[in-house]
């Protein structure tokens, strides 16, 4: 047994281990990370360049939530020296009256944060890449742009360990013991003990606690990169962040060009939704030709200066079934703590949760308004655990 007891162990170094690890550390907790790949490995959630940052949201509580996310990605910046949040504002392209749209603009009226209808004649004048888009509303929202994804997560994992916290690579954890007095994580040939465990171990959570039977499904999802010849008009001083709600449902949306085209960069086009399920650890990763051709085809319509994609990167979503996120204790145990199912739009939270999963463990309560995270929220999508704690 290893003597040394902790005070907390944080399963998982992506984006949601990594602030949470941060905010512990900085409160002067005694922090272990445990990651079972390398640091900054491209096998999770959490890796590649950019993911958006916005205030928009069809439901009022994430647009509440982000007003506190907002302030503490500018305290990483302003506390690492770092430029890691880029402001563009976001064209948000639909159908007139389509409902994605309506509510979205709902909830910033109620969180008063300012937007505006756009006309396509607006949006041409003011972006004039976009075509083809007459007859659609357009909600343009200022506060909207990108992190720096992957050197978000190796920020806050420096800071932790700047604030004394220990972060191993390459182990990975097979069971969590929470029966036991003080909760025991164990590898296949070691064992380590914290007062509290926090497990934000993405895609592998169902995995990991599968004595809850969580309602988590985890996808692949690939994102296509487009290096456009004017590649001047399409960078974020000039472009801005797009989202659209097709007729068909779909939700596509675009991040502006980031990042040298030599090693990988360029303009970030995808689709949010259901993709193939799959095994987080025996994941395919090869590209999906039906799916480059789908999205190829979106830009001709929509951008057509962008040309096709030149090259994709796959990564996992892990999505409970109304996509909203797991904050919550373990039902049987209130020394472990679950941060999961961030279904496809929680990087822009990392900051915020890793305040909040730190205040849950040292505190027991935060603040923050977590009751739609709950695993026994209203709608049951757990299998029916009771829960013991409050
Ligand atoms: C293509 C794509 C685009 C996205 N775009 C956006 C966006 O624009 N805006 C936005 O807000 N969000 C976006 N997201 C969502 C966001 O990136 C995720 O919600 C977020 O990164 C999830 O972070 P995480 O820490 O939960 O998971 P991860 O980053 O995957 O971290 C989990 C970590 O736990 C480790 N781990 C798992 N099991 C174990 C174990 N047993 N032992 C030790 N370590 C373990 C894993 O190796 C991994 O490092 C996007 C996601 C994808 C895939």
């Amino acid at each position: 047994m290893n003597s040394h007891i902790y005070d907390v162990i944080v399963i998982g170094a992506g984006g949601m281990g990594s602030a949470t690890a941060y905010h512990l550390a900085k409160s002067g907790a005694n922090v272990l990370v445990l990651e079972q790949f390398q640091r900054g490995h491209t096998f999770g959630s959490s890796h590649g360049a950019t993911r958006i940052i916005r205030f928009f949201y069809d439901k009022p509580f994430y647009t509440e939530l982000m007003k506190t996310a907002y302030a503490e990605w500018r305290d990483l910046e302003s506390v690492s020296g770092k430029s890691l949040l880029f402001i563009t504002g976001s064209v948000g392209i639909g159908a007139k009256g389509n409902p994605y749209g309506r509510a979205a603009r709902q909830s910033l009226d109620a969180a008063g944060v300012e937007s505006e209808w756009w006309d396509a004649t607006q949006l041409a004048e003011r972006f004039p890449q976009f075509r083809s888009t007459d007859g659609m509303e357009i909600l343009w929202q200022k506060d909207t742009g990108f992190l720096r994804a992957a050197e978000c997560v190796s920020t806050h994992l420096q800071l932790a360990e700047q604030h004394g916290a220990t972060v191993r690579a390459e182990t990975s954890i097979t069971n969590i013991d929470w029966q036991t007095d003080i909760p025991t994580v164990r590898t296949e040939n070691s064992q380590f003990q914290g007062r509290k465990v926090i497990v934000t171990a993405g895609a592998w959570t169902g995995k990991l606690l599968a004595e809850l039977n969580l309602p988590l499904t985890v996808t692949k999802q690939q994102v296509c990169y487009y290096q456009p010849t004017d590649s001047k008009r399409f960078q974020p001083d000039r472009f801005p962040v797009f989202t659209e709600s097709t007729p068909d449902g779909e939700f596509i949306y675009g991040i502006p060009v980031f990042g040298s085209f030599n090693t990988g960069g360029g303009l970030k086009i995808a689709r949010h939704g259901r993709g193939q399920i799959i095994s987080p650890d025996t994941p395919d990763r090869t590209p999906d030709a039906d799916y480059i051709a789908h999205i190829d085809a979106y830009v001709q319509k929509r951008l057509p200066e962008l040309g096709t994609a030149k090259h994709t990167e796959v990564c996992l979503y892990t999505e409970t079934p109304d996509e909203d996120f797991i904050i919550d204790t373990h039902p049987h145990c209130s020394d472990v703590l679950i941060a999961a199912g961030f279904s496809g739009h929680g990087f822009k939270f990392c900051a915020l949760v890793g305040r909040i999963m730190s205040e849950l463990a040292r505190n027991g309560e935060t603040d923050f308004d977590i009751h739609p995270f709950r695993i026994d929220r209203e709608h049951k999508i757990s299998s029916g655990i009771p829960r013991l704690q409050a």
